[in-house]
């Protein structure tokens, strides 16, 4: 099965990929977390990324794209996958219906803004394998220490309160849009997300076989 996750950033997007990837035994790829560890790693990318991804912005698409292309060529995405930030522009869209690639459904998480607010703030992700958790909704089992990888878990430079208002700025305006390029396509299914995580992945799994 070949999906891709829709939402704001901070609807819970990440999280809700890493269950149904567990669950259908698919990778989950996520453009944020690969973008991140080419930051870290200084590639060339990675260079090329950096100031974008921390003021809010976008990365531009033929980075993006590249970066997927790769990543879906890889022997583990076979059997499908499941993309988690990507695409973000109508651009990127048409870029993955250029490559053949036939997805089977969008499910777009839905989180209005004013909550998407509160909950950045909470949002921990860990520096080593690129996890995700909430202080107060998905606590690791040791604070600040990730329960996968014993790495450490820290705030996000790009979660501080003014970088969140342009991120959901560039949701509105330019990612928004792809909810329309996959409904006309039949693809689209909306899920509301929920206080509890696991209530969130009960809607989301049903939602696949709708
Ligand atoms: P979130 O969904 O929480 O905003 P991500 O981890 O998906 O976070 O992405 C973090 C940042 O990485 C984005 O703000 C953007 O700068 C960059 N990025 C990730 N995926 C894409 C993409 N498909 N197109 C352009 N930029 C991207
Ligand atoms: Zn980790």
């Amino acid at each position: 099965m070949k999906l891709i996750l829709l939402g704001a950033p901070g609807a819970g997007k990440g999280t809700q990929a890493e269950v149904i990837s567990e669950k259908l035994n698919i990778p989950q790829i996520s453009t944020g977390n690969m973008l991140r560890e080419a930051v870290k790693n200084g590639t060339e990318y990675g260079l090329k990324a950096k100031a974008q991804m921390e003021s809010g912005a976008l990365v531009p698409d033929e980075v993006v794209i590249g970066i997927l292309k790769e990543r879906i060529a890889e022997d583990d995405c076979k059997n499908g996958f499941i993309l988690d930030g990507f695409p973000r522009t109508v651009p990127q869209a048409e870029a993955l219906d250029a490559m053949g690639v036939e997805i089977d459904k969008v499910v777009e998480i839905f989180v209005p803004d004013e909550k998407i607010q509160q909950r950045l703030g909470g949002r921990r992700v860990c520096e080593g394998c690129g996890a995700s958790y909430h202080t107060e909704f998905k606590p690791s089992k040791v604070d600040g220490v990730c329960d996968k990888c014993s790495g450490k878990t820290v705030l996000r430079k790009d979660d501080a309160p003014e970088t969140v208002l342009e991120r959901l700025k560039v949701y509105h305006t330019t990612t928004a849009p792809l909810k329309e390029y996959y409904d006309s396509k039949g693809k689209l299914v909306t899920v509301v997300g929920q206080e509890e995580v696991a209530d969130t992945s009960r809607l989301t799994l049903e939602a696949l076989t709708k």
